[in-house]
């Protein structure tokens, strides 16, 4: 169950100045095993200082295709995040768990909710949309945004938020009641709500759509640290968590 695959490291792409993509060779007789669904995730294992550190990162590739590849952002005197970021190159090997995790894109009519590095999982669920899909994505400018001009090619209904530069035609703020309601203009029905970000940004979106009418079945949301809060988790809908951190992830 716990068993890490050997992969090569095919492709490093820089995304912004504290983030990049990260492309996996998959051989090809272990490709099958490596098939997941859109907001899946893998966990990376890796000796740094003589210490074994384990950390999940969503798959940011489509699933209709055999690419695995994670987008990690650094944080500040992070361990994994930022060796990844900094010190590996093509061709390096890294230990690699298969895909896994609940927070799994069911298509139809989609509003995805995310701000910094939760962009991961939401652009994979993008890349394999059928249906529309409509993208509010939070962070502090252009530069720091992971995967900006991949998205904006993307044919979805994007909305871009920036809490520190004004931008023609996108929200200058961070992501709250006011700007969902301004994108959404009431629309709540019949579509599904995937939100991916920092805990508050999850709680507070979740209380603001189930007050406007959204039943919590069609609300999915992934955490990527730890939330102390008991009133919040819902077990049904949050994959394994890991660490216990504070989360700021726009920017
Ligand atoms: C299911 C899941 C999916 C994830 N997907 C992604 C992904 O696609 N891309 C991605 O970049 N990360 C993702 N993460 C977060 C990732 O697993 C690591 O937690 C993150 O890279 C930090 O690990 P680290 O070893 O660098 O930091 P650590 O060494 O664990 O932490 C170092 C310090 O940084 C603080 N810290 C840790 N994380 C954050 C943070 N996010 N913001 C602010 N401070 C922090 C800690 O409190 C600590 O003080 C995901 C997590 C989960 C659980």
């Amino acid at each position: 169950m716990n068993k890490f695959y050997s992969l090569d490291i095919k492709e490093i792409n820089p995304l912004t100045l504290d983030s990049v993509e990260i492309k996996f060779d998959i051989p090809s007789d272990i490709s099958e095993k490596f098939k997941f669904k859109a907001g899946q995730y893998i966990t990376i294992k890796n000796n740094i200082n003589g210490e074994e550190i384990r950390r999940s990162y969503s798959l940011c590739s489509n699933p209709n295709t055999n690419e695995i590849a994670v987008g990690v952002k650094r944080v500040d005197g992070g361990k994994m995040s930022t060796f990844l970021t900094k010190e590996i190159k093509i061709g390096d090997i890294l230990e690699v768990m298969l895909p896994t995790g609940n927070f799994i894109f069911e298509g139809g009519n989609v509003v995805a909710i995310c701000a910094g590095s939760g962009i991961t999982p939401i652009l994979s669920m993008m890349k394999s949309s059928n249906s529309a899909f409509t993208l509010i994505y939070g962070n502090k400018t252009i530069e720091s945004s992971m995967f900006y001009n991949e998205i904006r090619d993307i044919n979805s209904d994007n909305h871009f938020i920036f809490s520190k530069e004004e931008v023609e035609g996108c929200f200058h703020s961070r992501i709250n009641d006011s700007v969902i309601e301004t994108v959404l203009q009431g629309d709540y029905k019949n579509r599904g709500f995937y939100i991916c970000g920092p805990g508050e940004l999850i709680d507070n979106t979740e209380k603001f759509l189930i007050k406007n009418g959204v039943k919590t079945s069609d609300i999915f949301f992934e955490r990527f640290t730890l939330v102390k809060k008991k009133n919040v988790v819902d077990k049904s809908k949050t994959d394994e968590i890991i660490c216990n951190i504070t989360v700021i992830m726009d920017g």
